[in-house]
């Protein structure tokens, strides 16, 4: 960065952008390369951290309000694992499980990991730490909401007759906390995992 190189974020190559420019290329793979994002950590603390407040009436106002002949009820999305709970429901249960409850709070706590040892300028287990980034990368892409709702909706109606199916406030907690984890995964720099080296380089040089 001091030298007006960029690094890319793929394969770590070094380039030099056409002059005045901020943003190019990589000559080897092609991928999009940039100088650090700006305000990463910043950002990415505002947003986890957003992330985590909305996670808690994600989980304690019901996700949907369904109608039948017996009455109208509401679910939280622990309430929907534990109804969808049977011999023939459990991979459904699972699925709900994993994917609104573990999935969502596996990311924040990874990021805030990241973020810490970041900010402490750790130098420990540096590829453990880029990998746990890709994968929260790649969790990310596919844990989105519809696919939840998708779920959790044919589940109910296998269960019962449903007369109306309504979201509840839990649902729109719910997707926020999805789309904030993401904005947050994509803010965070992963370059910043070894910045903390590049300086000890230059102190010692
Ligand atoms: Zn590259």
């Amino acid at each position: 960065m001091q030298r007006g190189l960029q690094s890319c974020e793929t394969c770590e190559l070094l380039s030099q952008p056409v002059d005045g420019a901020t943003s190019g290329r990589c000559p080897r793979c092609g991928q999009p390369v940039e100088f650090r994002k700006a305000r990463s950590l910043q950002r990415t603390w505002a947003l986890i951290l957003a992330a985590a407040i909305c996670y808690v009436p994600a989980n304690l106002f019901p996700v949907l309000s369904t109608v039948t002949i017996e009455g109208a009820e509401s679910d939280t999305i622990m309430g929907g694992v534990v109804l969808l709970w049977s011999p023939s429901g459990w991979p459904l249960s699972l699925i709900v499980l994993v994917a609104s409850i573990m999935i969502p709070c596996g990311k924040i706590v990874a990021l805030i990991h990241l973020l810490l040892s970041v900010q402490r300028g750790s130098i420990k287990n540096r590829e453990e730490r880029v990998r746990l980034y890709r994968l929260v990368e790649v969790i990310g892409r596919w844990s989105m909401v519809d696919v939840f709702v998708d779920t959790f909706t044919v589940a109910l109606v296998q269960l019962q007759p449903l007369m109306s199916v309504e979201p509840g406030p839990g649902l729109f907690f719910f997707a926020t906390v999805v789309v904030l984890t993401m904005l947050a995964v994509a803010s965070f720099d992963p370059r910043l995992i070894w910045d903390s080296n590049n300086q000890k380089e230059v102190r010692h040089a």
